[in-house]
């Protein structure tokens, strides 16, 4: 992220984040092959006949990276926060989403700032089954596009979705990428006129979410009202809904799904989503982080390392990631590190096992 760092141009002090673009939303989007509005109606006539309207619950798996020393990745309670909102904004769908499990840290500066056309295969191994895989990395790229996040439809191949920490807690975007896995498009998807003759199959297929020119931060003012001046193929000008959480109004104007949305959301939620449950009851990562033991901790001269594998590597860093001690060539479960020379304060602890896993923990020396 190169947001709020200072850049000289021309003599001339500029914020860069002026100059940096980042798209609302990295989604690939192409239609359903398969879908039909004849299909979404027998399955709401099925819905009513039943009256089987009943709330539709789904774990999420959570996995943030972080740097390599175990820093750095989204703030617990800000995700927690997002995912309140994003309840909110579901409630009215009938759509519920929890955090399945502790939250999975993954201590990887490569993945840290993720980008989508490099990286990708990298997160297949993290991928915990019948839940909501969301990544959050401290930027998400592809290639030299910002993205403030990108999710999978029902209809795609990969089924997960990455979010960007600095767009988590902006109210919409998380409710946006979780609009795209329930097989909700983009309200300015190509070809829908103003006058909604095409709206079944044109557009976002909803009918009652209007025509849009594709909205940005030039067509909608601070006040959240649409002012362009785009005209449709037959000249009419736009009416778009610019609180419609699938938009790309800014963020902070979107807070609406419309019937129709809900509507083709729990279609897809019954037909496509609905083979989920959270029957983890913990995570490999977080066994790896408590079955190797640091004691005693405040430390004052020597550490004491306890470990379930074998211990190839350790290393000691000040909070300035400044490297003070390494140990290499290690092959115990158990070794210890002096550090009387190091100073009073916070270290990390950098052990990195025989078997390629690395595992960072923080001690304090007195
Ligand atoms: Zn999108």
């Amino acid at each position: 992220m190169i947001v709020g760092k200072k850049i000289l141009i021309g003599g001339t002090l500029l914020l860069s984040s002026l100059a940096y673009s980042q798209k609302p939303c990295g989604t690939e989007q192409y239609r359903d092959a398969n879908f039909s509005q004849e299909k979404l109606m027998q399955f709401l006539q099925a819905e009513a006949a039943t009256r089987s309207s009943a709330d539709y619950v789904y774990p999420i798996s959570a996995h943030v990276f972080q740097h390599d020393l175990g820093f750095g990745g989204l703030n617990s309670s800000i995700l927690e926060r997002a995912i309140d909102t994003m309840n909110a904004r579901y409630a009215p769908l009938g759509i519920e989403f929890y955090l399945c499990g502790p939250i999975n840290y993954i201590d990887r500066t490569d993945l840290w700032d993720f980008d989508r056309s490099q990286e990708e295969n990298e997160l297949m191994p993290y991928l915990i089954p019948n839940t909501i895989n969301i990544f959050f990395a401290r930027e998400v790229t592809s290639g030299s596009t910002g993205l403030c996040g990108y999710s999978n439809f029902p209809w795609s191949t990969n089924d997960f979705i990455v979010m960007n920490n600095g767009c988590t807690a902006n109210g919409a975007t998380l409710s946006h990428e979780l609009g795209h896995y329930f097989g909700l498009l983009h309200t300015h998807s190509p070809g829908e006129l103003v006058n909604r003759v095409n709206c079944s199959f044109a557009g976002d297929e909803c009918c009652d979410t209007p025509a849009d020119p594709t909205l940005d931060n030039n067509n909608v003012n601070q006040n959240c009202e649409y002012i362009g001046t785009e005209t449709d193929f037959n000249g009419n000008s736009y009416m778009p809904m610019v609180e419609n959480i699938m938009s790309y109004a800014p963020a902070e104007c979107r807070n609406t799904f419309t019937t129709d949305q809900t509507n083709r959301a729990r279609f897809y939620a019954s037909t496509e989503r609905n083979y989920f449950n959270c029957s983890v009851s913990s995570i490999d990562e977080d066994n790896l982080l408590n079955s190797i033991k640091l004691y005693p901790n405040p430390v004052t001269n020597k550490v004491n390392i306890q470990s379930e594998w074998a211990i190839e590597k350790v290393e000691v860093f000040d909070l300035s990631l400044k490297l003070l001690i390494s140990n290499n060539g290690l092959t115990a479960l158990n070794t210890s590190i002096d550090v009387d020379e190091l100073t009073r304060g916070t270290f990390v602890m950098k052990i990195s096992l025989t078997d390629g896993r690395v595992v960072s923990k923080r001690f304090v020396k007195i």
